[in-house]
């Protein structure tokens, strides 16, 4: 089963959870809080990508600081 992040719209807990795939967001409640308004979050392997450019960019800059 697929790991999803959920983020807490009331007091912005981000917190992951083991569900089915295609399973609704319904009935996922803020550990944090107890909300159940809730958003679902992309999936980090998507997300990743912008992150991992701003990594490496940063990089080459790192070694020549000296
Ligand atoms: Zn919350």
């Amino acid at each position: 089963m697929p790991i999803y992040e959920y983020r807490c719209k009331e007091c912005g807990h981000v917190f992951s959870r083991l569900q089915r795939v295609g399973a609704s967001s319904e009935g996922v409640t803020c550990p944090r809080c107890g909300s159940t308004e809730v958003e679902r979050l992309v999936s980090t392997f998507a997300s990743s990508s912008s992150g991992a450019s701003d990594t490496a960019s940063s990089a080459p800059s790192c070694t020549g600081f000296t």
